[in-house]
């Protein structure tokens, strides 16, 4: 079990994955673990999951930390899908399931990537925007990092977070920066498919920096090597603010790679992202997939949290609102139509905003 090795998402390079890489050395973007799924595969079957624990360590074979002593767990992922028929009628298509990332043990899917990247018993260096919610300060701070704000956006995080690494030796956790978080975010793709048996039509993802959507798209690679599911996916949706959508106007434009987008302003902290490092890997999944990028506006997220709460009993972030807030205009489009199944990512509570 383990990785065999780590490979460059660029130009395929591999690296020794007992080494701690960040990016990769050779194109400066994101490495990815490979795991020796032919023989893996032949083991692990879906249905061999049936009676393990309901956390995201139920796909060890599929993930990197090889000793079980090292696996920690707060009771990382296995949430519920929420079949949501009102919501559905609502938004004028055939099923509707919401994936409710909230019940994670921070209240958001980035609890998975944690689980995977960080060892225990070892300082934690935060550093965020000065004006992110309340409610986040005060739950990094009381689970003991050391936190700092700063006056700027993520992307200004980012650079102190990377300076501090030099200064002081830390490791940096950045989205994408290192290989092994996009491997915790992954097990909601095992986790869609085991839920519901198969795969849906539609994934609407709200997506910052990627790590959620591309993590599902690599599952789903891998699934297809195990012999789980042939060739089909589903379409792959990423959602952004109006505020602040740099991959929306890259997938518009028909590049790759995302500009940095300048000014960004939305009250969805998850998507104030302003350049992506996952970009290409967002838009080929997009792309591969049939599926699409699109901004709503963050009066839509709070009316489409309203709905969902109502709806469906969940009280969803204003990522999570922004998911349904897209369906309308997939709709629309022709992305999505009225026979389609689609499950809607709610990435993190609603709790988590609130202004006191
Ligand atoms: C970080 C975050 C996102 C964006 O996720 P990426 O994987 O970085 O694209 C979406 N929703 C919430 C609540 C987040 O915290």
């Amino acid at each position: 079990m383990g990785a065999t090795h780590l490979e460059c998402t660029l130009c395929g390079k591999s690296y020794e994955s007992e080494k701690l890489w960040r990016q990769s050395p050779c194109c400066e973007k994101p490495l990815y673990a490979r795991y020796d799924l032919d023989t893996i595969g032949k083991t692990f079957r879906p249905n061999v999951l049936v009676g393990r624990e309901p956390t995201l360590w139920r796909y060890a074979e599929v993930l990197p930390v090889r000793e079980a002593e090292n696996r920690l767990c707060l009771g990382e992922g296995y949430t519920p899908i929420l079949d949501a028929p009102r919501l559905a009628t609502q938004l004028g298509v055939r099923r509707v399931w919401v994936k409710d990332e909230s019940q994670n043990p921070t209240g958001s899917f980035k609890a998975r990537g944690l689980s995977l990247a960080a060892a225990g018993d070892m300082p934690a260096h935060v550093v965020v925007p000065k004006d992110t919610p309340k409610p986040i300060i005060d739950e990094t701070r009381a689970l003991g990092a050391d936190l700092e704000l700063i006056d700027g956006l993520i992307t200004d995080a980012g650079k102190r977070v990377a300076e501090g690494a030099a200064k002081h030796g830390w490791f940096d956790l950045s989205t994408l920066k290192e290989p092994y978080r996009v491997e915790g975010k992954k097990t909601m793709g095992y986790e869609v498919f085991e839920q519901l048996g198969h795969l849906p039509d539609v994934i609407v993802y709200p997506t910052g920096g990627g790590t959620g959507l591309v993590g599902m798209w690599k599952a789903f690679d891998e699934m297809e090597r195990m012999g789980w599911i042939g060739p089909e996916r589903p379409r792959m949706v990423s959602v952004q603010s109006t505020g602040c959508a740099p991959i929306v106007r890259a997938w518009e434009q028909g590049v790759e790679f995302a500009e940095p987008w300048a000014d960004p302003h939305t009250s969805a902290w998850g998507l104030r992202v302003p350049g992506a490092v996952g970009d290409f890997l967002m838009i080929r999944a997009i792309r591969a997939s049939g599926g699409a990028a699109v901004a709503v506006t963050d009066e839509a997220m709070a009316e489409w949290v309203q709905k969902v709460g109502a709806a469906v009993g969940v009280f969803a972030a204003p990522e999570g609102g922004a998911t349904a807030a897209a369906v309308p205009k997939l709709l629309e489009s022709g992305v999505a139509g009225p026979d389609d199944e689609v499950v809607l990512f709610n990435t993190g509570s609603g709790l988590k905003y609130i202004v006191p």
